[in-house]
């Protein structure tokens, strides 16, 4: 048999699947990783996003208060510089007077029930003040901005003498140039919360909405919904049942750090950054035989004792990995079944193609060739030592074929190569080939020569049913029967050849059996 052209290059193939496969592994290995990775950041950007809508919220409550105490502040500030000046520039009190009056003024302006109004000159002396007047302040930030800025809000913290830790604090001033007054009102932010206006508050916070289910909502220490979309009033058991112990019970935790932190902060310089920190906590709830991971961001509103909380079911805060995961997982299936199909399709084609390189066209029965590769491993029991059988090898060759060929043309002598093919084919459990130009070659599992004999015959009897020549078309045949393994196929065809050419020699339309010569 010729050898392929690439046959040298046969002990590559496995280095080259075994390479492949590895490739394979690697880059599988290498998306998962990446998967991850990409699922680690949309993960915790996602989250991300969830906690920046908490502390957006959280500034909106803060601003919404400071605004608010802002309006008021000023109000009573523009009124009080209004009455100053006008003392001041009284032509008919005397300076004492004047000073008398201011003085009872500030000390009687009372605003929340402990904020109050001082005046300063612009370098930072207390001109009025209920309790250190004289003083000089300016080494306080918010009085340098006070003395800075003509008109002016600040927030600062303040702790007054006898009290343990620091309050937020806010002022309003307004310079007076005429006097070189700063006429200031000052208020505790936590004194001031009915100046909030809930209804505008509330419909700020639902523009912070995270996704489809974080909506954002206030609540009390004691669990009351302060602002809600629908529950207002109403306690947070009545929307999350018991999981809303843990959850009071982690803000309290908040609300204690707060104090702690506010004890250890030295009162006098501090920046307006958020108080308390953006904190979680995760329940399950079981609703209609599912059960649902929730996850509660909240952040602790020390000047309210207010927390500003939001809920989002864990499906939700991972909808963009999982997306992700289907369209991978979709891009993958669709890969998996396009290498599938033309898997299947290559198949086919393969099998196609060996059929076609296996037969010979013009009977369909085996070549040569194919007929050598499939019965090799038949005849010998090399690699299956228990598989051998005894078997027959039957030559057939039609008699006078060149006559025919002469006398009616290769078109007629094909059609009756083709007749004869047909007729062998018809026969199950044996291999049959053509062997040559006009002769055939048949494997038969059958050591009885008898009987091979009988089955020649009845495949030689057969060629007449399809005959439409006038004359008769006779087939010779030459047998050998082994019955043991491992004799060379080459050797057993030569002794179907002698047989086959005995019968040639002595009158043709005959069976020869090799055991009779
Ligand atoms: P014998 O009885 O001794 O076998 O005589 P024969 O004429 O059959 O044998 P021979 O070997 O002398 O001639 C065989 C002829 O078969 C020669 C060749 O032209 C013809 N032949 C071989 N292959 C084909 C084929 O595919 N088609 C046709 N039409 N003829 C073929
Ligand atoms: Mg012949
Ligand atoms: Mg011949």
């Amino acid at each position: 048999m010729p050898q392929s052209r690439f046959h040298h290059l046969k002990f590559l193939q496995p280095i080259l699947v075994l390479l492949l496969v590895g490739i394979a592994i690697i880059s599988l290995t290498f998306s998962i990783q990446s998967f991850q990775s990409v699922e680690k950041t949309i993960r915790s950007s996602s989250f991300q996003a969830f906690n920046n809508s908490i502390e957006a919220s959280y500034d909106i409550v803060d601003t919404a208060l400071n605004e608010s105490i802002k309006r008021y502040l000023r109000g009573i500030v523009t009124s009080s510089a209004k009455f100053i000046t006008q003392i001041q520039k009284s032509t008919t009190l005397t300076q004492e007077q004047k000073t008398a009056l201011i003085q009872d003024y500030i000390n009687s302006n009372k605003i929340g029930d402990t904020g109050y109004s001082y005046i300063l000159n612009s370098k930072g002396k207390l001109e009025y003040h209920p309790i250190f007047q004289g003083r000089n302040v300016s080494e306080y930030r918010h009085i340098q901005e006070q003395i800075d800025n003509d008109d002016h809000f600040v927030e600062y913290l303040w702790t007054n003498p006898g009290e343990e830790k620091p309050r937020k604090k806010l002022a309003y001033s307004i310079y007076i140039e005429d006097l070189d007054f700063i006429v200031s009102a000052s208020a505790y932010k936590d004194e001031l919360l009915h100046f909030i206006n809930k209804a505008i508050l509330k419909n700020k916070l639902n523009k912070y909405q995270y996704g489809d289910t974080g909506y954002v909502y206030v609540i009390n220490l004691a669990g009351e919904l302060i602002l809600h979309p629908s529950y207002e009033g109403e306690n947070i058991r009545s929307l999350i049942g018991e999981n809303a112990d843990g959850l009071l019970h982690k803000i309290q935790q908040s609300a204690n750090r707060y104090s702690l932190q506010m004890n250890l902060v030295n009162g006098m310089s501090e920046t307006t950054a958020h108080a308390a920190n953006v904190e979680d906590y995760t329940y399950q709830i079981t609703l209609d035989g599912s059960t649902y991971q929730k996850d509660v961001l909240y952040i602790y509103y020390p000047y309210l004792d207010w927390a500003i909380v939001s809920g989002i079911s864990r499906d939700e805060l991972n909808r963009p990995t999982n997306t992700l995961l289907y369209s991978l997982s979709g891009l993958l299936f669709s890969l998996v079944s396009i290498i599938c199909i033309l898997l299947v399709f290559l198949n086919q084609r393969h099998k196609k193609l060996t059929h076609v390189l296996n037969r010979d066209y013009l009977t369909g029965l085996l070549n040569r060739r194919a007929f050598h590769d499939m019965v090799s491993p038949l005849i010998s029991n090399q690699h299956h030592p228990t598989s051998f059988s005894p078997y027959s090898i039957i030559l057939l060759d039609i008699d006078f074929f060149k006559h025919i060929n002469d006398a009616y043309g290769h078109i007629v002598g094909d059609k009756i190569i083709t007749i004869v093919g047909k007729a062998i084919s018809q026969y199950p459990n044996i291999l049959a080939a053509r062997y040559g130009g006009e002769e055939f070659i048949i494997f038969i599992s059958e050591a009885n020569p008898k009987r091979v004999i009988e089955f020649t015959e009845k495949v030689r009897q057969q060629i007449d049913k399809y005959n439409t020549l006038h004359e008769t078309i006779t087939l010779s045949a030459g047998i050998t029967t082994i019955n043991k393994p491992n004799v060379l196929l080459d050797d057993v065809i030569e002794q179907a050849d002698k047989a086959l050419y005995h019968s040639k020699d002595t009158g043709r339309d005959k069976i020869t059996h090799y055991r009779e010569l």
